[in-house]
């Protein structure tokens, strides 16, 4: 591994999420009967002319504009050509030479905490094929069955720099574009409906050698932490090969994730010629500066630079900025929510460990939470008012789960006592520092941390109930005093 540098570039596939799909009126859905969302457009019968679909542009471009990719203003479609199966026009309307983004950027985390920068060379549009379905069917030992629901659907495709090189930053890159794309909702990112779709390409050289070695194309992995799998163990074994004396060939492989290895699939001595050409029934696709700059309009704020402010704003670190901003819904949510408390950095506390501790505790989902948002806010003003304990809280929440029931209701019914009596407080503290010499020795000695000892001592001494902010001004005044 010292001696070699991996160099990785990866192409993902984006399915969009317009109502209907890319070149024709039929509907792009998921999941349907095979073969009911079809017509003679995304057939190819002879004769039938595509339309483009506007949404589908709107989308690739808010896509690009949230990749930093400069959009072009006049973008060309272009004829793939090649025969499937499950391509029954024998051509995929796609983009060539001249897609509709070039120039594009992504910031991941590099090891040694920097942001790396990895480059996008291009997105483009073009459309999906079908679906040769060779299981589940009683003669699927002998026959295929083919299913076009897919065909015509619309994608952008979203190609790499070769610029990342290591396994973990391709892992970044890919979780990225997906928050990036979900946050401006222009996919559902589905990897097990196939709505994203990555393929990467692996090469290895000796480290300080400009060149690239010979690629292999790893395809159609359905998960990002196989992509990773896949990635290392490629990379192992094209350093085995050639310190073996052998070559890498330029070819296709293919991930089994049962066995944890690539496979070959077929070769690619030879440059595919997919006779590129400009498709005939489409006029040049011209963007104004208006509608690029009405998109631009649309762009929400992007994860990275969400994170950042909220951070600043609500005073969280780093992991928890991750956590809150997991999906753009949630980190609304918890902004409106820290913004109707009297302290946002409680409700952040609250959300992530006291909350997402249970959920994670039972399996449950952020959606499927017996605590509403309104809930935890009121936690949040409880505990930041003094008016219960953490203590309480912890037992408030846990009947809420066992019930399945909202944190306000419970409040509500149980009302947790507390106690506010100053004199009740000191007695209970007179007592455990009586009990506890050589802990007050410490304190007066100037280790003030011990406080945190007396008032864990006391809380448990009345059950939790002690007012917090009354308990630690009385425990700093007694030690003090
Ligand atoms: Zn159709």
């Amino acid at each position: 591994m010292a001696k070699y540098e991996p160099v990785i570039g990866l192409e993902v596939h984006v399915q969009l999420l317009t109502a209907t799909k890319a070149f024709c009126g039929c509907a792009n859905q998921f999941g349907s009967e095979p073969n009911t969302n079809i017509c003679p457009v995304c057939l190819g019968l002879p004769g039938a002319l595509p339309v483009l679909n506007e949404k589908a542009v709107e989308f690739a471009t808010l896509a690009a504009l949230a990749l930093h990719c400069e959009v072009r203003e006049r973008s060309i479609f272009a004829r793939k050509n090649y025969f499937y199966p499950d391509l029954p026009k024998g051509y995929q309307i796609s983009q060539f030479d001249k897609p509709i983004a070039e120039h594009g950027w992504i910031d991941v985390p590099a090891a040694d905490g920097s942001m790396k920068r990895i480059g996008i060379t291009r997105l483009h549009m073009e459309e999906d094929a079908g679906k040769s379905l060779h299981d589940g069917f009683a003669d699927s030992a002998t026959r295929s069955y083919l299913d076009l629901n897919r065909c015509g659907t619309p994608l952008i495709e979203i190609v790499s720099e070769p610029d990342i090189r290591t396994p973990d930053e391709a892992f970044e890159y890919l979780t990225r574009l997906k928050e990036i794309l979900l946050y401006t909702a222009v996919s559902d990112c589905n990897m097990e409906e196939g709505s994203l779709r990555c393929d990467a390409n692996i090469s290895v050289r000796p480290r300080g050698q400009e060149k690239f070695g010979t690629k292999a194309e790893v395809k159609n992995v359905n998960s990002f932490r196989f992509i990773r799998l896949a990635l290392e163990y490629e990379i192992e074994r094209q350093i085995e090969l050639i310190e073996a004396g052998g070559r890498v060939t330029q070819e296709t492989r293919l991930w089994n994730s049962t066995e944890g290895r690539t496979y070959s699939m077929r070769s690619k001595e030879q440059a595919h010629d997919y006779r590129y050409f400009p498709e005939p029934d489409l006029p040049p696709l011209v963007l104004t500066a208006e509608f690029v700059a009405q998109r631009s309009a649309e762009l929400p704020e992007l994860p990275e630079v969400r994170r950042g402010r909220m951070i600043a704003e609500y005073d969280l670190n780093v992991q928890d900025a991750h956590t809150l901003t997991a999906s753009r819904e949630f980190a609304d949510r918890f902004e409106a929510a820290a913004r109707s408390a009297r302290n946002p950095r409680r409700v952040a506390n609250i959300l992530i460990s006291e909350l997402g501790g249970r959920l994670k505790a039972q399996g449950l989902e952020q959606e499927q939470s017996p605590i509403s948002m309104a809930g935890v806010v009121l936690a949040a003003d409880l505990l930041e008012e003094g008016k219960i304990s953490s203590k309480q809280l912890k037992q408030l929440f846990d009947v809420s789960f066992a019930k399945g029931e909202d944190f306000t209701a419970v409040y509500e019914r149980e009302r947790p006592e507390q106690i506010t009596d100053s004199s009740a407080i000191e007695a209970m503290i007179d007592q455990v520092i009586a009990a506890n010499p050589k802990q007050v020795e410490q304190y007066r000695a100037g280790k003030k941390t011990v406080a945190g000892f007396f008032v864990g001592q006391v809380m448990k001494a009345s059950k939790g109930q002690a007012n917090p902010a009354l308990l630690n001004e009385l425990v700093t005044k007694k030690l003090e005093g």
